[in-house]
């Protein structure tokens, strides 16, 4: 999938007065598994996994390299969200700006809830039902979404069409590699894709796009980012735990967090302190400072507004061109977010900011 292109290597400032992002393309597999695997920080977004044909997480554990390691083109190293990101350069690549805010920058911020009576989504299903509208306006030509097996294993979708796109509505708390479904969604054939995902994942796709390389990735084919507000994300053995202890996973219609409880909705409803649950959160999540990914087009959450409806911040002119058509077209309906929202939402922040830094 890589080819050799034109690269901007050696620009050191570009039009616009940017100064050159670092690009470490000494850098290969080796440096990320020690800086990175090794230091138990790999978040398993699946960036490095999707860019290049070499590397494949086993087990959706840990990112390996599947041949002899003989080469370093670097884009792995490159493109983790964990070897370095400069965010202030990214931002302002982005947004034409630098955040002044713990929400980070945005245009926006919306409780919005899904018109269509058929999307069964986590809050207000908001993230759907943009999305829907997003395919619908042209603007994406499909969206890289996070469906799950029948016991709750998470799998990617490359969703071309409404009804598959309702396939992704819930959350599901495993770390997973999603990011893999963007190379899925490019050897499909797609041009103009959309993604979801989780801060980290949005994080590894911005410096896709905004790295000095030189190489052909297909960056500009990625075209809308939609993020989710994450706090943490847990390991695989979660689902074992829960199978174990409480109900069959099967039976499981939906898993959520509200206030120090993790939620396991069945035939009966099982509350989980999430303090019971703790060993299982990813090692990776524990360096994280981004609570509302705040480099998406558009981010959503449910924190901030009430239930059934979803928080929303739009970013980007191209986020805000969404909500707004979505609105226009009858997918979503929106409303202020009470301040109140917004100072949780901030709390929440500010804590994730002072835990993540505290603990890189
Ligand atoms: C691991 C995790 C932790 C979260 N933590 C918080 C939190 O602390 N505070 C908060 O306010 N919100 C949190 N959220 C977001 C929240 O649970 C909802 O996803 C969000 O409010 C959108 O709801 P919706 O009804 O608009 O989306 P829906 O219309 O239901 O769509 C959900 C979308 O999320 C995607 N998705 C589901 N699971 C995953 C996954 N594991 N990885 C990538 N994409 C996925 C699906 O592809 C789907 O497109 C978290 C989400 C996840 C996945």
């Amino acid at each position: 999938m890589i080819k050799k292109g034109v690269g901007k290597m050696g620009t050191e400032v570009e039009a616009g007065g940017y100064v050159k992002l670092p690009t470490f393309l000494e850098q290969g597999f080796l440096d990320l598994k020690r800086e990175v695997v090794a230091k138990r920080i790999c978040c398993l977004c699946g960036t490095c996994v999707a860019f290049c044909d070499k590397i494949k997480t086993v087990d959706a554990v840990e990112p390996e390299f599947v041949e002899d390691y003989d080469t370093v083109c670097g884009l792995c190293y490159a493109f983790c969200p964990r070897t370095f990101l400069p965010l202030s350069e990214i931002e302002r690549r982005i947004f034409g700006e630098e955040q002044k805010d713990v929400f980070g920058v945005y245009r926006s911020c919306y409780a919005v809830r899904s018109k269509k009576e058929d999307v069964k989504g986590q809050d207000g299903g908001a993230v759907t039902s943009l999305l829907a509208y997003a395919l619908e306006a042209g603007m994406i030509d499909c969206a890289v979404i996070t469906t799950s097996d029948d016991h709750w294993k998470p799998v990617t979708k490359v969703a071309k069409n409404y009804e598959s796109l309702k396939e992704g509505a819930g959350t599901k708390y495993t770390l997973y590699p999603g990011v893999v479904g963007v190379k899925e969604a490019m050897e499909a054939g797609c041009e103009n894709i959309g993604f979801v995902g989780l801060p980290c994942q949005i994080q590894g796709l911005r410096k896709v796009q905004t790295a000095e390389q030189p190489y052909e990735v297909g960056k500009e084919k990625i075209k809308l980012l939609i993020g989710l507000f994450c706090m943490e994300n847990f390991k695989a053995d979660l689902l074992d735990f829960i199978a174990n202890n409480y109900v069959k996973l099967e039976k499981v219609r939906k898993f959520d967090i509200k206030g120090k409880d993790f939620l396991v909705h069945a035939d009966e409803k099982h509350s989980i302190p999430l303090d019971e649950i703790k060993k299982y959160v990813g090692e990776g999540c524990s360096v994280c400072v981004d609570y509302t990914a705040e480099l998406a087009d558009i981010s959503v959450g449910s924190v901030g507004s009430e239930d059934a409806w979803s928080t929303i911040f739009a970013r980007t002119e191209r986020g805000e061109e969404i909500v707004r058509g979505a609105v226009e077209k009858g997918y979503v309906e929106v409303k202020e977010i009470e301040k109140k929202g917004l100072g949780l939402i901030r709390r929440l922040a500010e804590n994730k900011r002072k835990s993540g830094e505290k603990d890189y």
